[in-house]
């Protein structure tokens, strides 16, 4: 009985510090946004946010997942009649999309799409950060499993803890085992639950990548916004497709 009460205690103090270190770790990434965004005219609006983030996709080419693990389900990626997101969320799409217009950013994305073909240990990932207001970039940290050696992690990734306190806009990982990754465009079903675990201040933007083909690919936001009384909610987890791009 003992035991079982001291067990009981333990798994309730784990819970409230797992929840106390994701709401520092929420508060945290709002005021590294906020910091770079709050004098822009387009980011701080929500209204004309969301005008250009439409403009913007429909004016791109877009590739959906069509395969889920073994079932064949198809998500709703359309923004933003199925996908209301809370202002954070567009903040930082709105930011992803702006990039995608630079050439560089895009042959940046390809040299680290070529790197997650290279590599059989692991999927390539990290965390989207500022260089300066409105200029991101995408930094590469290893897997966790990576140091493993071991070909099963090839279709996953694990950002360390100690990266992970960092002050971010997002997590990014990519979907390129091989060039030709179309049908895998997007999340996958664990991505999708992987954003629901972080309870219970809800909050995590990720961005995937996808290598549709060579010189190719995909990218998508997934995420997830649940602070209720704060911000306007979208709750559960949102997919958008931002579009396919091309690089050199
Ligand atoms: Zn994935």
């Amino acid at each position: 009985m003992k035991k079982l009460l001291l067990l009981l205690l333990l798994s309730i103090i784990s819970i409230i510090c797992i929840s106390q270190m994701s709401k520092d770790r929420r508060d945290k990434n709002q005021k590294y946004l906020d910091n770079y965004t709050a004098t822009n005219k387009i980011l701080s609006n929500d209204v004309i946010l969301q005008e250009k983030i439409i403009q913007i996709l429909n004016s791109k080419e877009h590739c959906y997942r069509v395969i889920y693990g073994d079932s064949v389900r198809v998500f709703n990626e359309s923004y933003p009649a199925a996908n209301p997101l809370s202002k954070y969320q567009n903040q930082i799409i709105y930011l992803m999309l702006i990039n995608l217009r630079d050439t560089s950013f895009c042959n940046t994305i390809g040299k680290i799409i070529k790197c997650d073909v290279e590599n059989i240990y692991s999927e390539c990932g990290g965390i989207v950060l500022f260089t300066t207001h409105n200029k991101i970039y995408l930094k590469c940290i290893k897997s966790l499993m990576e140091n493993l050696y071991d070909e099963d992690f090839n279709d996953s990734y694990y950002l360390p803890e100690k990266e992970d306190t960092l002050p971010k806009i997002a997590y990014f990982h990519l979907h390129a085992t091989t060039y030709n990754e179309d049908l895998y465009a997007g999340p996958s079903l664990l991505d999708l639950l992987h954003s629901l675990f972080i309870l219970p201040n809800n909050m995590t933007n990720e961005f995937v990548i996808t290598s549709i083909e060579k010189g190719k690919f995909n990218i998508d936001y997934y995420g997830i916004d649940m602070r209720f009384g704060e911000i306007k909610v979208s709750r559960g987890v949102k997919i958008v497709d931002l579009g396919v791009y091309t690089y050199k």
